[in-house]
């Protein structure tokens, strides 16, 4: 059996699609920031798209769904907390419905915050995790809809897979992530040789993504408020995990 095929597609001015051709021949986006692009993609090799993977309503997310639709039919799966607000969707999915996908057990874990019904769709026999805007490179998605503690629950969630996952995460934000990084935690050296690859591989435009999660533990704030150095530097060092993580995203957002 050949192996799953996988894609990182850029969108837009930063946002990623991934493109996954499994063995049956079924392909299947995930999220769909423009639809003329992930087609000139499916077109370059042949594929066509039986499957369309939203994690969250944002138009870079949801922006193609429409055109893609109509010209594969393909099945659209996504968030049972965004039903009134994703067109088109046939399947909503939560945590209570694991499905299966071209033969992979396919596991959801709701991650609300970013938008109270974002999802992150896991792939345990492929060590892969796509968490749209909700973890970042680096970073995390900012809060629009949740409250800090409720998107910190989500993140831990995610802390809670192997470490070996692979992350793809819905942006190229990981320099800018990374220099926020770099002013909470200057003293974490795998972060600051972390940077030094990004920086080189950003020069040349190539992608930062995907991550794994044992990177992500070991060089993002945000996976970090239990790192004295960042709580001392916040003076916060009593203070429960979501609200040094609070700290964190209030922070990022003034900068
Ligand atoms: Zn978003
Ligand atoms: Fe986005």
């Amino acid at each position: 059996m050949t192996a799953l095929e996988i894609v990182l597609l850029p969108c837009l001015s930063d946002n990623y699609c991934v493109l996954l051709h499994a063995p049956t021949g079924e392909t299947a986006a995930i999220d769909a920031p423009d639809a003329a692009a992930i087609e000139k993609a499916l077109d370059a090799r042949g594929w066509t798209l039986t499957d369309l993977f939203i994690t969250h309503h944002h138009t870079d997310h949801t922006g193609g769904i429409g055109a893609l639709k109509e010209r594969y039919d393909c099945k659209v799966t996504g968030p049972a907390g965004e039903g009134d607000r994703i067109t088109g969707m046939d399947r909503m999915v939560s945590e209570a419905t694991p499905f299966t996908w071209a033969g992979y057990s396919v596991r959801v874990i709701e991650t609300p915050g970013h938008t109270l019904g974002h999802i992150v769709y896991v792939l345990p026999d492929e060590n892969l995790a796509f968490t749209g805007d909700t973890l970042f490179a680096l970073g995390c998605g900012r809060i629009f809809e949740g409250d800090a503690e409720v998107m910190w629950e989500g993140l831990r969630k995610l802390m809670e897979l192997p470490d070996t996952t692979n992350i793809y995460c819905g942006h190229e934000y990981t320099a800018a992530n990374g220099r926020f990084a770099l002013g909470v935690e200057p003293e974490n050296q795998l972060l600051v040789a972390r940077m030094a690859e990004i920086t080189a591989l950003r020069a040349q435009n190539k992608p930062t993504v995907p991550t794994t999660l044992a990177a992500e533990k070991a060089t993002n704030p945000f996976l970090r408020v239990n790192s004295p150095a960042i709580r001392a530097r916040l003076g916060l060092e009593r203070a429960p995990e979501w609200a040094v993580f609070r700290r964190l995203r209030e922070l990022k957002n003034k900068g």
